[in-house]
């Protein structure tokens, strides 16, 4: 299933039309939400379009890893979005709860438009771009702004490729194909920094963040029988404290444990401030953590997916995932 033209036409139509437009993007946004996000609300200000782009997070923060994006300024606080928009435009949101405090402006939006490539979207919007066949949400956006006849500059570009750089992880997972590469190629050529780019998304930590990892790393432990193998770790908010890193600095954390080599399957368990654990769980390919994570009331990919576990205890939810992968 990918997006059929007679969607294309309706959304381009609501966006011409449109004298108000409101772009958000999931809470705790990653660099395919803000990239693809940003990169919309930029080409509708060459149109000479204002719009109101934002997240339903409060406190209303920026992720340091993604603060070097262009346009920035274009953001503002959910408390600001129009309770009811005339048009509503969502990126990267699986569902609609992903919007958080937002949820109840989109439900209110006379027209919404969903920009998506998750697989498990239910195509919650009035207008549906969503293409589970492409690695990102910027993949649609670029599309979009392609069809709306708006020429790419330097900073979109930059927004785009930053969205495609991180949900490929860098081009290595499976979701890499030949038309990423040339939509890549195509974004470099108008002299985005893609090496900064790359430096700052993935190479960057805070050294607090190195410590946090000794900690983590050494807690890790393996459950051979647990499908092809797990392998898991959990951190927590007296970690954090000890380490001296915000929660957004940990992001790099299960991209270490899931190198292990006897896991087919790799999951982080991170204490939030109310003592309930968010899950992020990555897979090789055997098996589909998408499913699982769904399971338990979350969502994602076959190979990269989360959810919020109810309980405080990180070892009966990491029991209650490996009975599900046995
Ligand atoms: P991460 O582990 O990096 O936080 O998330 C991996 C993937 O799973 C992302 O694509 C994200 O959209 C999805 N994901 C993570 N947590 C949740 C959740 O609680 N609900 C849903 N629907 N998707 C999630
Ligand atoms: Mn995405």
């Amino acid at each position: 299933m990918s997006i059929a033209p007679s969607d294309w036409r309706d959304a381009l139509a609501a966006i011409d039309s449109a004298t108000e437009i409101v772009l958000a993007c999931h809470q705790g946004p990653d660099g395919d939400a803000l990239g693809s996000m940003l990169a919309l609300a930029l080409a509708l200000r060459k149109q000479g379009r204002a719009t109101t782009a934002s997240w339903g997070s409060d406190p209303f923060v920026v992720p340091r890893h993604y603060a070097f994006l262009p346009a920035l300024g274009l953001l503002s606080p959910p408390g600001e979005v129009a309770p009811a928009p005339e048009l509503m435009i969502t990126f990267d949101c699986g569902s609609i709860e992903r919007l958080g405090l937002l949820e109840p402006n989109a439900r209110a939006a006379k027209q919404l438009v969903v920009i998506d490539h998750h697989i498990s979207n239910d195509s919650f919007g009035t207008i549906n771009l969503i293409d589970p066949h492409v690695a990102a949400s910027a993949v649609v956006t670029y599309k979009l702004i392609g069809e709306m006849g708006i020429a790419l500059d330097r900073d979109i570009a930059t927004c785009l490729y930053t969205g495609i750089l991180t949900d490929t992880g860098s081009f290595k997972y499976r979701n890499t194909t030949p038309e990423i590469h040339q939509i890549a190629a195509d974004l470099i050529s108008y002299d985005i920094a893609h090496d900064d780019i790359a430096r700052i998304v993935y190479d960057t930590h805070p050294v607090g963040f190195l410590k946090l990892l000794a900690v983590a790393l050494e807690r890790a432990e393996v459950i051979e029988d647990a499908g092809a193998g797990m392998i898991w770790t959990f951190i927590t908010q007296s970690d954090l404290r000890r380490a001296g890193v915000e929660m957004e600095d940990t992001e790099a954390l299960i991209d270490v444990i899931r190198t292990a080599d006897v896991a087919e399957v790799a999951c982080v368990l991170k204490e939030l401030p109310e003592g309930v654990y968010k899950v992020s769980m990555r897979s090789k390919g055997a098996a589909d953590v998408g499913a699982i994570c769904e399971s338990f009331g979350g969502g994602g990919h076959a190979f990269a997916a989360g959810f919020t576990a109810e309980g405080d205890d990180p070892r009966a939810t990491v029991d209650a995932i490996a009975a599900k992968l046995r």
